[in-house]
């Protein structure tokens, strides 16, 4: 067998190898058809199986209810960045809380299509975001279009552990790094994205989960390709899918299924959070997490060392000791990033546990 790294990479990311395995194995010939699923129509049985199948685990393993479709698209999370308020906002004034920097860029793209308020945001006096907004500390327009949270801010390692209170106005979540890493409740969401190479499967491809009821609202100037009622008119077949993106999908839907499905990830991610976390409290003399503890990511660990020197030996280190990239935390906020998505290994995390406990003895 070939090597397989111990990869905490951000994105794109760690894939379960079961869903590599089985890519590998169909690749040439899949089903028996003589065709590798890279080479079959998107409008053939073989790939509207597929297809229909991702549609249909995605829907079971997120708890989708009826009243919402569940879309897969292109051009990644960044492209829902303008699609939401594009669909949404229907000549309304639209709300966003941020808490790291990619509700800055979604925040961005929104006020160059419309009229948005800043409802909250918890960057500090250093420029950076080390938690989610308290009770009490801002509320929702109840004008408002909708709502624009992050669930996880992979760059700063920010998460909202509850989805926050929004009476009749719809939420909309960016869930790209932390979607189906454990149970949510979907009938509380207007409208929810996840760009897939974190926690779904590889670049490419997008998830959305839309409302019914607000795919009326995007008005006629939006070209067809940009609105969500094409493609849920369409089951995301209005053009070419991205047949190999979404066929990686099904293989890690697939797998999630057979762990256990949202609670079974959860579980997982707990043990993976604890882990990690436990030996940054225990050594907090030298290992550093900013972040406030209940807005503590279970998918993006974010901590820093004593000084950047020893923060660049504990990369390199790791690397030649136990095989473990994808440490360095991003360049615009430096330090350490851990990105631990479903399908890092619990017994993947107790090796760089172990790893940062002998770091601690020999430079603490
Ligand atoms: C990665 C990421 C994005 C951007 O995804 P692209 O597919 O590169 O557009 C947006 N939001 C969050 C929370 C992300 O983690």
């Amino acid at each position: 067998m070939s090597r397989r790294a111990i990869n905490f990479n951000a994105g794109p990311a760690a894939l379960p190898l079961p869903a590599l395995e089985r890519a590998r194995d169909e690749l040439l010939d899949i089903g028996g058809t003589g065709m590798s699923i890279l080479e079959h129509s998107h409008r053939g049985k073989t790939y509207e199986a597929v297809h229909d199948e991702a549609l249909s685990l995605a829907r079971s393993l997120l708890g989708v209810p009826d009243t919402h479709e569940v879309l897969l698209l292109q051009g990644g999370a960044s492209q829902q960045f303008a699609m939401v308020p594009m669909n949404l906002m229907a000549g309304r004034r639209a709300d966003y809380v941020l808490t790291g920097a990619w509700g800055e860029k979604a925040y961005a793209e929104a006020r160059i299509v419309g009229e948005t308020r800043l409802a909250c945001s918890t960057k500090n006096e250093a420029g950076s975001y080390t938690r989610v907004p308290r009770a009490g500390e801002w509320s929702v327009d109840p004008q408002a279009a909708y709502v624009h949270i992050t669930t996880n801010e992979t760059i700063h390692g920010v998460q909202w552990h509850a989805l926050p209170e929004t009476g009749p106005v719809p939420l909309v979540c960016d869930a790209s790094s932390d979607v189906l890493s454990r149970p949510i409740d979907v009938s509380r969401i207007g409208l929810l994205y996840a760009g897939a190479q974190k926690n779904l499967g590889p670049a490419g491809v997008v998830l959305v989960v839309v409302r019914k009821d607000l795919l009326a609202r995007c008005p006629g100037s939006v070209p067809v390709i940009f609105r969500y009622a094409t493609h849920a008119e369409h089951r995301s077949l209005y053009n070419t899918a991205p047949t190999f993106g979404i066929y990686l999908l099904r293989n890690v839907l697939a797998w999630v299924a057979a762990e256990g499905g949202a609670e079974g990830m959860a579980r997982r991610n707990v043990r993976k959070a604890e882990a990690l976390y436990g030996v940054i409290d225990e050594h907090a003399g030298f290992y550093r997490c900013p972040i406030e503890r209940d807005s503590r990511s279970w998918m993006n660990v974010v901590f820093r060392l004593p000084d950047e020197k020893l923060e660049a030996q504990f990369i390199a280190q790791a690397r030649e000791q136990a095989d473990i990239v994808g440490l360095q935390g991003h360049r615009s906020v430096g330090g350490i990033r851990v990105s631990m998505y479903n399908a890092i290994e619990p017994a993947q995390v107790d090796v760089l546990v172990d790893f940062m406990r002998q770091f601690v003895r020999r430079h603490g």
